[in-house]
């Protein structure tokens, strides 16, 4: 691929209100949507969370946990429709922003073994980037070769793309302005940290908590986990606060802004 590509994940936490089931914070998909069109990247690979669209029902029905039985067919049906629903309300965002942007349903072109991706159908995506296409994805209900099926995140989405890809940078959009010494939320002493490589992570890492929000998934410390083998590659990393305007805005564009960057 002649120009790398720029891998932003947009965070259920900042495109829903976790609090409530099913409800989009539209505003908030309105604003970032003008930011991605403003900073009109190249090529650029969207992916985005679940917050209380995927997160409920997949917790509902133990997904997470791989098939045990029958009666959680529904509940992976109803996970991915609703992710779908979630999805349709960027989609749409981005074309009336006028960004060329297309679902890719990772359900239909991923296969996990025991949660991680074995297999990524990722021909039609690439040809979408040749294009200049803006393909997007998000975290989903995903089948697995060893457990039935899985929740597939939206990290470990982003990373392996931009591994896959060979992207120029990922950026992180959150609810919190990157990455603290302790939840932000709940700690009031934490520490926002501005720039970190993988070897001073390792030193801080059995001090950071992971998030107590609902979510399947991992909150912080989970993303950062799916993060490192991206960064370990030499793809820039940034972890900004997209609930704040203009932060996404300038990390796609390699503007100084607040936010933690994490490098090799
Ligand atoms: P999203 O769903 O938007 O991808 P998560 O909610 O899973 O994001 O994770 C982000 C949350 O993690 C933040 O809102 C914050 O409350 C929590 N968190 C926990 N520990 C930390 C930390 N050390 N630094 C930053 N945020 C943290």
């Amino acid at each position: 691929m002649s120009v790398k590509p720029t891998v932003l994940k947009l965070g259920g936490s900042v495109i829903t209100d976790k609090g409530k089931k099913l409800t989009p914070n539209l505003p908030a998909i309105e604003r970032l949507t003008k930011e991605i069109s403003r900073a009109n990247v190249s090529s650029l690979v969207l992916v985005h969370g679940g917050g209380s669209f995927g997160h409920p029902v997949a917790e509902q029905y133990s997904l997470a946990e791989g098939y045990k039985d029958s009666s959680q067919i529904m509940g992976f049906s109803m996970t991915h429709q609703a992710m779908t629903k979630l999805n349709k309300l960027i989609v749409e965002s981005l074309i009336n922003h006028n960004i060329p942007a297309v679902e890719v349903q990772p359900s239909s072109c991923v296969v996990t073994k025991a949660g991680r991706i074995q297999i990524i159908e990722d021909r039609p995506l690439r040809k979408m980037l040749e294009m200049g296409f803006v393909p997007v994805l998000y975290g989903d209900t995903v089948f697995d070769s060893e457990t039935g099926f899985d929740i597939l995140s939206g990290d470990q989405l982003v990373s392996s793309l931009a591994i896959n890809l060979n992207a120029h940078r990922i950026v992180v959009g959150v609810d919190v302005n990157g990455l603290y010494t302790g939840d932000p939320k709940t700690d009031s002493a934490a520490r926002l940290i501005r720039h970190v490589t993988l070897e001073e992570l390792k030193k801080l890492e059995h001090r950071i908590e992971g998030s107590k929000v609902t979510d399947v998934t991992g909150g912080m410390l989970g993303k950062i986990f799916e993060l490192k083998p991206a960064v370990e590659q030499g793809i820039q990393t940034i972890i900004v606060n997209a609930t704040e305007s203009n932060r996404v805005y300038k990390a796609l564009k390699g503007e100084e802004v607040v936010g933690t960057i994490i490098e090799r």
